[in-house]
């Protein structure tokens, strides 16, 4: 049942054409596109129609936030996890409020408790913007979306309808992962599970017989926490073979790298950010406060890199940086230590060669170094495809192939100028956007809270000048706290005048 209030438009206000804002996907990064819209548009006194779309039963929860397993924690510490980039104590005192009254900044909480926070919070919020934002929330999956008249889109639907918006927000998430490393033994196996997030997929694999993981992230972390068991094994098995590092219980604050780093060509960054680490080391006994400090720089790092460079650093040091840089809640970290001293949990790094079926049911996979794994279930935590479309979503494979949308740097995501979608010509004049996972390619680190919060918000500004044909609006003007993209701003150009017309009729 979604906890977000369906909010019709006041009496005497439903025959007033408003605009429309159509938010595709309302996991974390549509709940919070959402959020920012019903708060601006309110303060801003810009009446609107908005129209959340997404078959989820709950807003606010998406793959990450649905489970109830309170073993699975964040692994981002309460402090981090605000809505509001500008008030990063607003989770903490929402936990206080609901029954955690002792919770600090630093502590880890459960990731069902979090999606309760954004579906409670988007629905205050959506309660509040009664009279200005009338909300509707339709089930179903978005297919396809086009041009349509006066500069509007039209989003299909899987029901077979159609909603027809001034501004359309894709807050889809990653793509499926292509399971391209998977045998094809092994993806005929219904021994297989290649999307552990599906609910209640995993209730297959009971309490007993080994299960092999395929991949060492956080994904790895959270199965073998959760499929840990007196007398099974689990395997991890990835190229690198490493685990993600822990975070520290005491953590110390970040310490921002030395100017002028977004001008080095890849080698000279490695040296300057390798120094930065040792200095942070020296100073302050930890290397985890010099990678929290490069963490805002890294979409103007990565901007600064030319393609040949990017394809470099993915070959050479994104497994390193990322299990220095996405780590465990030390809560976790400890329960990994255990099942590993106790050999419950076995980490190797391989690659997988082939797979076949046992006589009971299990199977037989063979590692290309010739080792063998005989195991009940393989799960693939290999995480999310880096291709808009790499899951076959008929919604970013349309508007890849229909020239809406264009494929990101190395083929990864697709291209934005601050969340708005370019084209196949390079042109952006839609009202078009997206936030979080599809825009990778441009960004690297562009897929959790801190980074999507702040998309958000900009996207929702963005959104709202518009609709209303110019930045300011009527009331105060919303000024995002900080950049997604962590880029100087572009100058986009006029938006359509078609859409400022619609607006202005609804006046
Ligand atoms: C297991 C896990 C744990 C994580 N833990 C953390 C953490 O502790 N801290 C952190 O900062 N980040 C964490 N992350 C990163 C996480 O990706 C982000 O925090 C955030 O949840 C991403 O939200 P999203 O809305 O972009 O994507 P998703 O959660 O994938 O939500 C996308 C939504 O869009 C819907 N959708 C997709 N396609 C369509 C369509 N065509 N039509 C309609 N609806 C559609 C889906 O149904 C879904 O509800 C975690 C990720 C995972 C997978």
């Amino acid at each position: 049942m979604s906890v977000v209030p369906v909010v019709p438009p006041p009496p005497g206000e439903a025959a007033r054409p408003r605009p429309t804002v159509a938010v595709v996907g309302a996991g974390a990064a549509g709940a919070l596109v959402a959020l920012h819209l019903c708060e601006s548009a309110v303060r801003r006194r810009i009446p609107l129609d908005l129209v959340l779309v997404d078959p989820a039963p709950e807003a606010g929860r998406g793959t990450a936030y649905a489970t109830e397993d309170p073993e699975l924690r964040l692994n981002v510490p309460v402090g981090g996890m605000s809505c509001y980039p500008d008030d990063p104590d607003h989770f903490r005192r929402w936990l206080c409020l609901h029954g955690e009254s002792t919770v600090t900044a630093r502590d880890f909480a459960s990731r069902y408790r979090y999606g309760s926070y954004l579906a409670g919070t988007l629905g205050r919020a959506v309660i509040a913007a009664h009279g200005t934002v009338s909300v509707r929330r339709l089930r179903t999956r978005a297919t396809g979306c086009a041009d349509a008249a006066d500069g509007r889109l039209e989003i299909g639907l899987a029901d077979g309808t159609t909603v027809t918006a001034h501004s359309v927000v894709l807050a889809t998430g990653p793509a499926a992962g292509g399971g391209d490393w998977a045998p094809a033994e092994l993806v005929a196996s219904d021994r297989f599970v290649p999307h552990p997030w599906t609910p209640g997929v995993l209730d297959a694999l009971g309490t007993s017989g080994d299960v092999l993981l395929v991949g060492t992230g956080l994904t790895a972390v959270d199965l073998a926490l959760v499929l840990d068991r007196p007398g099974r094994t689990v395997y991890a098995v990835s190229r690198g073979g490493l685990l993600p590092q822990s975070h520290t219980v005491a953590p110390s604050p970040s310490v921002p790298p030395p100017p002028g780093l977004a001008a080095l060509p890849l080698p000279l960054l490695r040296r300057e950010v390798a120094r930065h680490v040792a200095a942070t080391r020296r100073t302050h006994g930890d290397w985890r406060p010099a990678l929290d400090g490069l963490r805002p720089e890294i979409g103007r790092l990565w901007q600064g890199l030319t393609d040949d460079e990017r394809a470099e650093f993915l070959g050479r040091d994104a497994s390193l940086w990322n299990v220095h840089r996405h780590r465990m809640a030390p809560a976790a970290a400890e329960i990994v230590a255990r099942a590993r001293a106790a050999d419950r949990l076995r980490v190797h790094a391989g690659r997988i060669a082939s797979a076949a079926p046992r006589e009971d049911g299990g199977l037989v996979v063979s590692l290309a170094d010739g080792r063998e794994l005989r195991v009940a279930w393989v799960v693939d935590c290999t995480g999310p495809g880096l291709a808009a479309d790499a899951g076959g979503d008929p919604l970013w494979s349309g508007l890849l192939t229909d020239g809406l949308a264009a494929a990101g740097p190395l083929g990864i995501g697709v291209s934005t100028v601050r969340g708005r979608l370019l084209d196949g010509q390079g042109g952006r004049e839609r009202p078009l956007f997206t936030l979080g996972a599809p825009r990778r390619g441009e960004l690297w680190e562009t897929t959790a809270i801190p980074e999507i919060r702040v998309q958000a918000l900009e996207i929702a500004q963005s959104v709202l000048a518009g609709l209303t044909g110019a930045h300011g609006g009527h009331g105060d003007t919303d000024r995002p706290t900080g950049s997604g993209s962590g880029l100087p701003p572009v100058p986009s150009r006029a938006p359509s005048s078609l859409i400022s017309d619609a607006f202005s009729i609804s006046q």
